[in-house]
């Protein structure tokens, strides 16, 4: 991943480097936290002051992570936040592409005198960290981190709790294998992680089996009452307002996976996910195939992502958003049934 010039460059940072923070984009999935979190494990058994910082709230199916209590989270404990950034010589920022993805942190992460390396895989980084390793063909920061590991470092940093963490990254950004993995490094990747005892089962189990009763009824609720599917677009979406979510006593991370489940349905190959919050909506695109659904991210909802999983929001109401989605599929029909 590293040539060798950009390597030694690193390995001098890392050497002199006494406090490190380590920082993911807002809204933070299994890819941004297992990134990080392993990481930081990696870079404590070096001696490092390493922490890390995340925008706003960890969803449940996360805080299990080895290494969790390496986290702060700066919507809640702003301070600390601020003082992790001032402190530091050197910032990784991991898992996102534009700075604009880590909300209220980024003024500070733009205020800081450190060394800033960004590790990502999403299309066309904004040019903002001293050294940016972009890999957008890669389905996980997870492999990019384990390269990283590898590479710089002599002795091997890697051990069970890094393994886990980089298991979930890989594991929870390619759907469990079912895209963005088509590659056989990624698998060469797993094999090295499972010499580490990795439980693997154990990981899918606490990952995906640990919803509450509620989030499998608001579950059934949206297929039952609130998915439209349009054979003509080979499109399907779910949307799912304010007051539905509290009617199923909703907790952060519950309408995670969603979007792809219209996938189950013959012939979908375009979903999407719309999520009332509090001053927008939240829009989640998903596609099987050559359908770019950062294009429509990009075009119409100020946002972006990766051919198959994008995202962005929408500033009116539900109701018009939902006719405004509808309207644009016409202009997509062609490249809907080429995919
Ligand atoms: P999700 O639908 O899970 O929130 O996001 C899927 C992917 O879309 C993310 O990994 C990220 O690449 C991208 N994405 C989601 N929301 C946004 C957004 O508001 N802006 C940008 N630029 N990308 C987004
Ligand atoms: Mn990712």
């Amino acid at each position: 991943m590293l040539e060798a010039g950009l390597r030694n460059t690193i390995r001098d940072w890392l050497s002199s480097t006494g406090r490190v923070v380590i920082m993911t984009h807002t809204n933070p999935d299994g890819d941004a936290i297992g990134s990080c979190l392993a990481l930081a494990l990696a870079l404590k058994k070096k001696g490092m002051d390493t922490q890390v910082l995340i925008p706003d709230g960890l969803p449940d199916f996360l805080r299990w992570l080895p290494g969790i209590e390496l986290s702060t989270t700066f919507v809640y404990k702003k301070d600390k936040g601020i003082g992790l950034i001032e402190r530091a010589d050197l910032i990784f920022c991991l898992d996102f592409n534009d700075p604009d993805r880590l909300n209220d942190l980024k003024e500070h992460l733009f205020g800081s005198n450190a060394k800033k390396i960004l590790i990502d895989h999403h299309e066309d980084p904004v040019p903002f960290a001293d050294i940016t390793l972009s890999e957008p063909w890669r389905g996980s920061v997870g492999e990019m981190v384990f390269l990283f590991l590898r590479e710089v470092f002599e002795e091997d940093l890697i051990d069970k709790d890094v393994a886990t963490n980089l298991y979930v990254a890989i594991m929870t950004d390619t759907g469990n294998f079912s895209y963005a993995s088509s590659y056989p490094e990624i698998f060469y990747i797993v094999g090295e992680l499972m010499k580490y005892d990795l439980e693997k089962d154990m990981i899918f189990s606490r990952v995906y089996d640990s919803f509450s009763e509620d989030r499998m009824r608001l579950l059934g609720y949206c297929i039952q009452k609130k998915m439209v599917v349009l054979p003509r677009y080979h499109t399907a979406y779910i949307s799912i307002t304010d007051e539905e979510l509290k009617q199923f006593k909703h907790r952060k991370g519950d309408t995670e996976g969603f979007v792809n489940i219209p996938f189950s349905v013959k012939g979908v190959s375009f979903t999407a996910l719309f999520v009332e919050k509090k001053d927008r909506i939240k829009v989640s695109f998903r596609s099987r195939g050559s359908f770019p659904v950062n294009r429509i991210a990009s075009e119409h909802y100020q946002g972006g992502g990766h051919i198959n999983a994008a995202g962005g929001d929408s500033f009116l109401s539900m109701e018009e958003t939902l006719n405004q989605f509808e309207s644009l599929l016409p202009a997509y029909e062609a490249l809907l049934s080429e995919s």
